[in-house]
């Protein structure tokens, strides 16, 4: 009998799970809740368990996923991004039920998903990190630690949720008084959105780069990197656009940077695909910032890149395989960018456009480009799940080849229905900042003028040759 494996997950990172299954000459159990009856990684998996009515509380149910499991003999999970993928009672529920859990230890996810900890993890290794507080106390006490901390690193402070993620539960602080009256605020939200009101302070690094390190590690502790991605480009904390590898000309200092990126998953006896963060200030310092302990959105990139399937190796080293290349086999080539294709409307404060039907979807094809998406023509995008469409990634020699690839993707990509961030995104391609290679996290800030297109316009003409065209040849595949 085939080896079955659950994926606990919905959306493109479903599917993008599923193939790498099947790929293995596997099975893969799919999960859904009802909002998702008509979603593809239902039909593309081998088999699909109802969970229950949801939304979202069936996807993060460990009870009934690990039924599932048991019930369709799944050997393994994989709980993708976001859900239970950082939840280590999820991971420990497969630990106790034997079923195996594709990521590191449940051990490991309590460590690093508490910011806290991990930087005490990795200050005791030696990696360089931004001066920061320990969980503030309650009361009083923790309001005079942070009045003392900000008297000490100077206004800005950001203030983070200790069990925060998904660039959420993070707070600038501009003086003492805000801090006094943002306490309380960020600690009941913290509660509601992690079930942990723990926060702590950081010194602001002003306008950095966002960095990461891909990391890959087998059970055997053998870790190895492969390479830098640069996610600067940001909305509110929360990435949209990312590029393999980092546009810093210092090829020393990024080596430097994936260096420690392997010492800090040794720290933390990383095992399987994680990624490790760092921001880098002005002056080309870098710090830690945080461990993910799962595969990332935006891994696609540095699979371009490198040429390596980070899901498939995920599978395998979960299954006991170990890593069978050392750090010198590893081998870039070339520059990817990743947009993430929202459906929500930039113009309006980026309001996400759920509920929508997709009623033309046309998608652009060809040498060095990638799609991992999961709507199609006549899909009604269900308004209780994050608003990401499909991943844009484009593959190239140099970087200005990638981005011509880009903008002749963005060009010929047709989504209508919804609104989506590919005008948005199309301003960006030609944007001379963007071009130098040259942003960090205030980018958006820095270029209001990237809400300037015409919707109506860039779609209608779209549209307008779309049927011209469908017209005159047809429905013709290739015309992207
Ligand atoms: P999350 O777990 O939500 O991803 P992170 O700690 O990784 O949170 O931070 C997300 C983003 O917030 C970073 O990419 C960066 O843009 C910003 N950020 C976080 N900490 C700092 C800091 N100390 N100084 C400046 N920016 C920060
Ligand atoms: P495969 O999954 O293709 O059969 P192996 O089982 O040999 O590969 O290796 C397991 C993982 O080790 C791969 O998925 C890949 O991530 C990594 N790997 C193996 N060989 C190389 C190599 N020459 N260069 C880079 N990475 C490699
Ligand atoms: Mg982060």
């Amino acid at each position: 009998m085939k080896t079955k494996i659950l994926v606990a997950n919905r959306g493109e990172i479903a599917i993008r799970i599923i193939r790498a299954i099947q790929e293995l000459n596997c099975e893969a159990v799919a999960v859904y809740e009802t909002p998702d009856n008509e979603a593809p990684h239902i039909r593309i998996a081998n088999e699909a368990i109802w969970l229950g009515d949801g939304p979202r509380c069936d996807y993060l149910n460990i009870p009934k996923i690990i039924t599932a499991a048991k019930r369709t003999g799944a050997k393994a999970i994989h709980p993708g991004y976001g859900f239970l993928a950082e939840n280590p009672d999820f991971a420990k529920a497969c630990e106790n039920n034997d079923i195996i859990f594709i990521g590191p230890s449940s051990k490991t996810i309590t460590d690093l998903g508490n910011k806290v900890i991990a930087r005490k993890i990795m200050s005791e290794a030696g990696i360089p990190m931004v001066p920061g507080t320990d969980n503030l106390p309650h009361g009083d006490e923790g309001v005079e630690m942070a009045l003392a901390f900000g008297e000490k690193y100077k206004y800005p402070i950001m203030l983070k949720a200790t069990c925060g993620g998904g660039g959420r539960g993070i707070r600038l602080i501009e003086n003492a008084d805000q801090m006094k009256e943002e306490i309380p605020v960020a600690r009941s939200e913290a509660k509601a959105a992690f079930d942990d009101d723990r926060v702590y302070l950081e010194k602001v690094v002003v306008e950095p780069k966002h960095v990461e390190v891909q990391v890959i590690a087998d059970k055997a502790g053998k870790t190895v990197h492969l390479g830098t991605r640069d996610c600067s480009i940001q909305r509110r904390n929360q990435k949209l656009v990312e590029i393999a590898p980092s546009m810093i000309g210092d090829t020393k200092l990024l080596e430097t940077i994936c260096d420690t990126a392997v010492k800090a998953a040794e720290a933390s006896n990383y095992f399987n695909a994680g990624t490790v963060e760092f921001l880098i200030d002005k002056e080309f310092n870098f710090y830690f910032m945080e461990i993910n302990t799962r595969v990332q959105v935006e891994h696609t990139v540095t699979e371009m890149i490198t040429g390596i399937d980070i899901v498939r190796t995920q599978i395998k080293l979960a299954l006991g395989k170990s890593l069978s290349c050392s750090q010198e086999d590893v081998k870039m080539r070339g520059h990817a960018i990743e947009m993430r294709i929202n459906a929500e409307d930039p113009k309006a404060d980026f309001m996400p456009e759920g509920g929508k039907t997709v009623s033309v979807y046309r998608s652009p094809g060809g040498y060095g480009v990638r799609l991992d998406g999961f709507v199609y023509q006549g899909f009604t995008i269900p308004e209780v799940y994050d608003s990401l469409l499909v991943k844009l990634t484009v593959h190239g020699f140099s970087w200005n080849e990638t981005v011509d690839r880009l903008r002749r993707c963005l060009t010929n990509f047709v989504i209508s229905g919804p609104k989506t961030t590919i005008p948005f995104y199309l301003n960006i391609a030609n944007e001379p900042d963007f071009l130098a290679g040259n942003f960090d996290t205030s980018y958006l800030d820095k270029h209001p003028e990237l809400l300037d297109y015409d919707d109506n316009t860039n779609e209608a003409s779209k549209l307008a040759n779309l049927i011209a065209e469908i017209h005159h040849r047809g429905h013709n595949p290739y015309a992207a």
